[in-house]
């Protein structure tokens, strides 16, 4: 007897979400931020959050502390994206998205609005009237997914280009474990609705000059070993960075290319940022933690990807970000 497919269960609505949507409906002026050097999840999710509020007709600014990096900007609006340092003129509320807290957005008098927190990294400090944290997205854009579709707003092909940007950088194109069937789903909807992922990945990735180059090249020509093999560190300074005619804002990337070498397991980036003071980016393979790593010295981020700031030293600094994370390394057993 031929029997009926068992309809998927439909998923019960997160009451935070349909929170969310009852406050952006009866609100009308918006501004939208998220934190200091956003990168391609915080740009992507605060565009298409822009547009999809734009077409219910409410009024929205997005304003962050700093630009966006110059290959985003070949993306729809983010070139209109304002660059200010406080939240200025009417606002009915303020969506602040990829912040553990209001201080990472570098603006100030946020704390006056009524804010909506939106993040998907651990340690989030529910500094909102109203919290959505999803630890389980691969990247906030994700989280913009469901409630542009809660929104009842169509998925254009610009709302649909900001996802797919968010998810394709945040997951480290498709490399991190917080990838999920609904991450593959949603990238899914964001093709059908018209998303070009040649276009994104070629100038997301592709749209190198060759000062940033040559200083991919000189950092890890000093790229250095734990005696395991499994961590590498790399540096910069300001010298090398003239040296090799980039600067810091070039570096975008390069944190990840030791783990294309199959033994290293994880790797930590210092910048010097002044005399004694470092900024500190780590990723790792698999279930090596170094999000905890940086969280106990003041940071936060994921399991896979975390920064901090640190201070003494260098050689100090150094030794010390390399036993916590060969610890965290010898937690996994790899
Ligand atoms: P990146 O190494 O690309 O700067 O940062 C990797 C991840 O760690 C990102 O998710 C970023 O938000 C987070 N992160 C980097 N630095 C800090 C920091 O100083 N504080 C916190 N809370 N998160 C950070
Ligand atoms: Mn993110």
């Amino acid at each position: 007897m031929p029997t009926t497919p068992t309809p998927a269960p439909t998923p019960t609505p997160d009451p935070i979400v349909e929170q969310i949507r009852h406050e952006i409906a009866t609100r009308g002026r918006f501004l939208i931020t998220s934190h200091l050097k956003p990168d391609g999840d915080s740009i992507g999710s605060q565009m298409a959050l822009a547009y999809a509020l734009r077409d219910l007709g409410k009024q929205v600014r997005v304003v962050n502390r700093d630009a966006p990096p110059p290959s985003l900007l070949m993306f729809p609006g983010v070139p209109d994206i304002q660059v200010g340092e406080t939240a200025e003129g009417p606002i009915d509320a303020v969506v602040v998205m990829e912040c553990g807290d209001l201080a990472r957005t570098g603006l100030r008098d946020l704390e006056r609005h009524f804010i909506i927190n939106i993040d998907h990294h651990p340690g989030n400090s529910h500094f909102g009237a109203i919290n959505w944290f999803d630890a389980g997205a691969a990247a906030c854009g994700e989280m913009i997914f469901e409630l542009v579709r809660r929104l009842g707003v169509p998925l254009s092909r610009e709302i649909a280009t900001h996802v797919y940007l968010a998810i394709l950088t945040d997951t480290g194109s498709f490399h991190y474990s917080s990838i999920s069937p609904r991450t593959f789903d949603i990238c899914r909807d964001a093709l059908e609705a018209g998303v070009d992922p040649v276009m994104v990945a070629r100038n997301v990735f592709d749209s190198n000059n060759l000062g940033r180059l040559k200083l991919f090249g000189a950092v890890l020509n000093s790229i250095e070993l734990d005696p395991t093999g499994r961590l590498a560190v790399i540096y910069l300074n300001r010298e090398m960075a003239r040296q090799a005619g980039g600067t810091y804002d070039d570096t975008e990337g390069l944190i990840n290319l030791p783990l294309t070498v199959r033994e290293i397991q994880a790797v930590v980036f210092f910048k010097e940022a002044a005399e004694g003071e470092y900024r500190v980016s780590m990723r790792s393979k698999d279930a090596i933690d170094v999000g905890a790593v940086a969280k106990g010295l003041g940071g936060g981020g994921h399991k896979n990807a975390s920064g901090c700031t640190v201070h003494g030293p260098y050689r100090d600094v150094r030794d010390r970000l390399v036993g916590l994370i060969t610890r965290a390394i010898d937690a996994t057993g790899a």
